[in-house]
């Protein structure tokens, strides 16, 4: 099933006949998940025991030796006693990290499949493909993925200094790196630079690719970079979605989203291992 393949998830588009003794299902009410009241996956037997119509179903792929289903639940679907639908933000603390994971790939799935039912274009209804993940149109012949929104993320350096920022829809108090979306046209690394000059007028060198987190809020790939401070002072007038910037010694940084679950802390982690008292 997992075909010899590095990964322990392989995706897939086609449902096996058999789906074996126990898939997995993730069912969403919109963009929530179906869980049990203690934050848990249900499972399957759970699910059908409820008697729920689903609108649709998508096949995910194989998680080792467990085929992986999602579910899109009716809009008026209400979770009975004993179960609750969450946001995957809620979740990060309850589901394990690769489960979160999955959860993730799925939501994406089952919104793509729910806003492609017709074709943009002339709106006939669209049809699934056999050979991939996509639906067509037959009229118009052009394929429809799922869609990723390539973002980058960066942690910029002066010395022992980095750069953060506060969004004004952020937490009271809570500063992060700063990221935007990648532009059409546009390389990351000139995403980078770009991003941090619009943001806070400061002028970046020697961008490096540090990693990559999928985030699925709604449907980002989050490329992870550092960068050096070249020139400028901060200012963030400019950018109406930047309450403010500053840098931050190692030694004196603010506030920032607790726990470690996104590519932001880790970037933040790196920086401090680099340069805290206890550095490496
Ligand atoms: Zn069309």
């Amino acid at each position: 099933m997992n075909d010899g393949s590095p990964l322990r998830f392989v995706p897939g588009h086609i449902a096996p006949e058999d789906a074996g003794p126990a898939p997995r299902l993730f069912a969403f009410l919109r963009r929530e998940l179906l869980v049990t009241a203690d934050n848990a996956l249900p499972s399957v037997a759970a699910i059908d025991a409820l008697g729920i119509e689903a609108t649709r179903t998508q096949y995910l792929g194989a998680w080792e030796d467990t085929h992986c289903f999602s579910a899109e639940l009716p809009d008026d679907f209400k979770p009975p006693d004993g179960f609750a639908t969450r946001d995957l933000r809620m979740l990060f603390a309850s589901l394990e990290p690769e489960l979160h994971a999955l959860a993730g790939r799925a939501v994406q799935i089952v919104e793509w499949d729910r806003s492609h039912q017709f074709c943009g274009a002339c709106g006939i209804p669209t049809e699934p493909s056999s050979s991939d993940r996509s639906r067509s149109c037959p009229d118009c012949a052009v394929p429809m993925y799922p869609r990723l929104s390539p973002a980058m993320i960066v942690a910029v350096e002066r010395g022992d200094e980095i750069l953060l920022g506060r969004g004004g829809n952020f937490p009271p108090g809570i500063f992060s790196v700063l990221a935007g979306f990648v532009e059409p046209g546009e390389s990351a690394e000139e995403a980078v630079i770009r991003e941090v000059y619009e943001e806070t007028r400061i002028v970046v060198e020697d961008v490096r690719y540090f990693g990559s987190q999928a985030w699925p809020f709604p449907n980002s790939l989050m490329l992870g970079f550092t960068a050096r401070y070249a020139s400028g002072t901060v200012n963030t007038d400019h950018d109406e979605e930047m309450e403010t910037a500053d840098f931050f010694h190692v030694d004196n940084l603010p506030t920032t989203f607790p726990g470690n679950i996104s590519i932001s802390q880790w970037l933040m982690e790196d920086f401090v291992k680099r340069h805290g008292k206890n550095r490496d």
